[in-house]
């Protein structure tokens, strides 16, 4: 099968998921989809809202995720606990279609059925109706990056309403374009760099050509795009942290290709390793179709990668440095 035009199709979604005179953004709405039927609660906000709670455990041999949980609770103000509640939404458009994304394909395209044009203003007013609100909004996808000027203008509601100090907001990447230099003015990106509740997470899908091809279904060259604009991004000035799929096939050479995405990683930034959280495949409702012998496979090599990630992580990080919170490493 060939692979994606990034290019091409992310210009083709982006006119399917933003409408900029309205300044309204394509959100999904979960009612009916497979994505639902992994959910602790149902879907709120009329269906185009879900409560997520991110949680800090991780699998016997996995690493802990202190994402989002520590940058939240230092911009709120509050003490880590083992987990935090997160008003997620999703934008309607992804470019790539990962076989492991945890999102029916059908909420990835733009497609009216699942999915309307809601504006910040809109949005806001749906989860402050939501009995609890969570003090944490996550913008995520799809890829939100496709519509950057999302994040703004949520800042703006927000900060209209008075809850610019209140609720931290946090949005996901995956490292696929530039759209935010390139859509945005500066005001909207001084807003982004100046506005202290805010975080964002780039994922990296693959740890090598091969494995981010392959789990993408992006074209190889665009692995090593990722570096280049997670260098974009911190060398802007964002508060950013990482995340990385590992699965690969186990017939991957991984002494050779974890240290080379480490080398590649430091090169652009020698702290950012300690910034980026493994994230482990499961397997959610919307992969069972999708999940074949050759991912199976991939799902098995993530767990001899994270052992040699890990491995690698303490060659290059002394205890202290991999003890620091990940919130307080020094990465620009
Ligand atoms: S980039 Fe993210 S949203 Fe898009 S297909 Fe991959 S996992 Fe899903």
């Amino acid at each position: 099968m060939s692979n994606i035009n990034t290019e091409e199709v992310s210009a083709r979604l982006r006119l399917k998921g933003i409408d900029v005179s309205r300044k309204a953004i394509s959100i999904t709405n979960f009612n009916g989809s497979n994505q639902e039927k992994d959910f602790q609660e149902p879907a709120n906000c009329n269906g185009y809202g879900r409560v997520r709670h991110f949680k800090l455990s991780a699998s016997d041999g996995w690493p802990q995720n202190p994402l989002p949980i520590l940058p939240a609770a230092k911009a709120l103000g509050l003490k880590p606990d083992s987990q935090i509640r997160a008003q997620v939404f999703q934008n309607s458009i992804c470019n790539w279609r990962c076989w492991y994304c945890f999102v029916d394909f059908s909420l990835l395209k733009g497609d009216e059925k699942h999915s309307s044009f809601l504006t910040a203003d809109e949005l806001i007013e749906l989860y402050l109706r939501e009995e609890a609100p969570p003090p944490m909004i996550d913008l995520s996808g799809g890829q939100p990056d496709l519509t950057p000027e999302w994040v703004p203008w949520v800042m703006e509601s927000l900060s209209n309403k008075g809850l610019r100090d209140k609720v931290y907001l946090w949005s996901d990447d995956n490292l696929s374009n530039d759209y935010l230099w390139k859509y945005l003015t500066k005001e909207q990106i001084d807003l982004m760099l100046n506005y202290k509740m805010y975080s964002r997470v780039s994922c990296f899908k693959g740890i090598d050509e091969e494995s981010f091809s392959i789990n993408t279904k992006a074209s190889p060259e665009l692995f090593r795009n990722q570096f280049k604009l997670c260098k974009r991004l911190i060398q802007t000035g964002f508060d950013l942290y990482g995340y990385i799929t590992l699965t690969a096939s186990t017939k991957t050479d991984f002494r050779s290709v974890v240290p080379r995405f480490l080398d590649e990683l430091q090169t652009e930034s020698e702290m950012f390793p300690l910034r980026i959280v493994p994230l482990e495949v499961k397997k959610y409702s919307p992969m069972t179709k999708r999940v074949d012998s050759v991912f199976q496979d991939m799902i098995d090599g993530q767990y001899i990668a994270i052992k040699i990630w890990e491995e690698e992580m303490a060659r290059r990080f002394t205890k202290e440095q991999l003890n620091v919170p990940i919130t307080e490493v020094k990465y620009k």
